[in-house]
């Protein structure tokens, strides 16, 4: 839907912007920006770094902090180990993130993408200032490539692809140790190639992976394969902030020139340093845009431009479709605070899923095909298999006791279960109950699980006995 004043022209939305009429790629030579966002988002890139670098090296109790094993279906998050018997807990995890996500962006646009996604953080704040550093800015990398091969042009690219390898190798190891652990991909680096073969292969192919997207596929990753970009066009709406230009106040756009201002036109002078920046190469005045990453980079360079013309800066920046239409500058609106107390509420319940999860979980099932058995006159018994699984990283020897009723254990009971760290434990015992506290077919009882005094979780059962007249059945 069009607002008065917006820009009719759609026809951009045909193409893709980094595409020609032919089909081919156009690459991108993205201009370094400069101004107070680029500065800030440097800062935040440098915490992201420490975090990314830091964190595999950071063990609580002998567990690292994360782990996301796939293959051996293995998590741990905050130092504590989900296992796929805590599936529902995934499952209502991954729930509240989606909602998490979908609430988020609605409100607050694509300010994840700009500013914490690691592949906008290692594309822009690392990869691209490695190359701005060894090829120039975006004019020297344009002469640099249609400059024939000579030994500067050879020694110029040789030292990119190879910095971009060796950070791809070391961007490939780190991302290894999240879903091995630092110290078993230590075993890999430190022992003979042959007794890894398959984490070793699996460091190359990550390390190509990596060197193919920051090189080559660059900014194809966020405007083609990614599903939380292609997904924007549904989780904004009019009210979502987003980097927009101010087609109200730009308009008619025409070039500076010096004294007072044509009457017909507006603030934008057609510099087109917005779109120089860009790193996804498109016109941000066009509208909004599934490409845009909402990385801020325009805003510096129109800022900049304003300045420079003397005319206030803000023709791009932070603000709602509607806003711009209205004329109204951003304001954490009525809908934000709500979205925001959501989102502080769906965090709060994902960090009580994660932490209600018990370390030692288990359960004790009545022996299939037995009913019960009468032990003399006075007593009744019932025949139990026990599986524990211990989700911590010591061994647990296990004792029984009868919370709930006047019965007792045996077989178990003064013996010990023993159930190895991260692993299960197995074991059969009968409940034996006197024939007067049996007044139900099935019995609930509770069966406490102990390490040495000390109770660790208690499961529940049910005790199936004799009908004795007067009983519930
Ligand atoms: S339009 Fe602006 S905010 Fe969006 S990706 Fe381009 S430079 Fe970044
Ligand atoms: S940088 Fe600002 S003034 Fe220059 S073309 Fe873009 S919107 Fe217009």
């Amino acid at each position: 839907m069009q607002t008065k004043g917006e820009l009719k022209d759609q026809s951009f939305r045909d193409r893709m912007s980094t595409i020609d009429d032919k089909g081919k790629r156009k690459w991108v030579y993205a201009q370094k920006p400069k101004g107070r966002f680029y500065k800030i988002r440097s800062y935040v890139s440098w915490g992201f770094f420490i975090i990314f670098f830091g964190l595999p090296f950071i063990y609580i109790d002998g567990r690292p902090l994360f782990l996301f094993n796939i293959p051996e279906a293995k998590f741990i998050i905050f130092g504590k180990v989900f296992w796929p018997q805590d599936f529902f807990i995934f499952g209502l995890t991954m729930i509240t993130f989606i909602v998490f996500i979908i609430l988020f962006t609605a409100a607050f646009g694509r300010l994840f993408c700009g500013w914490v996604c690691p592949q906008t953080i290692f594309m822009e704040m690392l990869f691209r200032k490695v190359e701005y550093l060894i090829e120039g800015d975006a004019a020297a990398q344009k002469i640099l490539k249609r400059s024939p091969w000579t030994a500067n042009k050879i020694f110029r690219k040789t030292t990119k692809h190879f910095a971009f390898f060796l950070l791809s190798f070391i961007i490939a190891n780190f991302f290894l140790s999240y879903i091995i652990g630092v110290k078993q991909l230590a075993k890999i680096i430190n022992d003979p190639l042959a007794a890894h073969f398959g984490g070793f292969s699996s460091i190359i192919i990550f390390s190509g992976v990596f060197y193919g997207v920051y090189a080559f596929f660059r900014e194809q990753a966020c405007t083609v394969v990614c599903p939380y970009g292609r997904l924007q066009g549904v989780l904004l709406d009019r009210n979502s902030m987003i980097v927009a230009y101010d087609y109200k106040r730009g308009e008619q756009r025409g070039k500076f020139r010096k004294g007072p201002a044509a009457v017909n036109f507006g603030d934008c002078i057609d510099c087109f340093q917005c779109v120089k920046v860009c790193p996804t190469g498109i016109d941000i005045r066009n509208g909004t845009q599934m490409e845009c990453v909402a990385c801020t980079a325009c805003i510096d360079a129109c800022d900049k431009m304003m300045k420079a013309v003397n005319r206030p800066t803000g023709l791009i920046r932070y603000a709602s479709e509607n806003g711009i239409a209205n004329g109204k500058k951003l304001k954490y609106t009525g809908r934000m605070k709500f979205y925001t107390v959501l989102l502080f509420l769906l965090s709060g319940l994902l960090t009580i899923l994660l932490l209600s999860r018990k370390d030692v979980d288990g359960t004790v099932i009545r022996a299939a095909g037995m009913l019960y058995q009468e032990r003399g006159a006075d007593s009744v018994s019932n025949l139990y298999n026990i599986k524990i699984i211990n989700k911590t990283i010591k061994d647990i020897p296990l004792t029984l006791r009868l919370e709930n009723a006047s019965g007792r254990i045996i077989e178990a009971e003064g013996k010990t279960i023993a159930v190895p760290k991260e692993g299960q434990g197995k074991g059969s015992f009968f409940i034996v109950l006197p024939n007067n506290i049996i007044n139900e077919r099935k019995l609930k009882l509770q069966v406490g699980i102990y390490e040495g005094d000390k109770k660790i979780t208690t499961l529940a059962t049910n005790f199936m006995g004799p009908i004795y007249r007067g009983q519930k059945k």
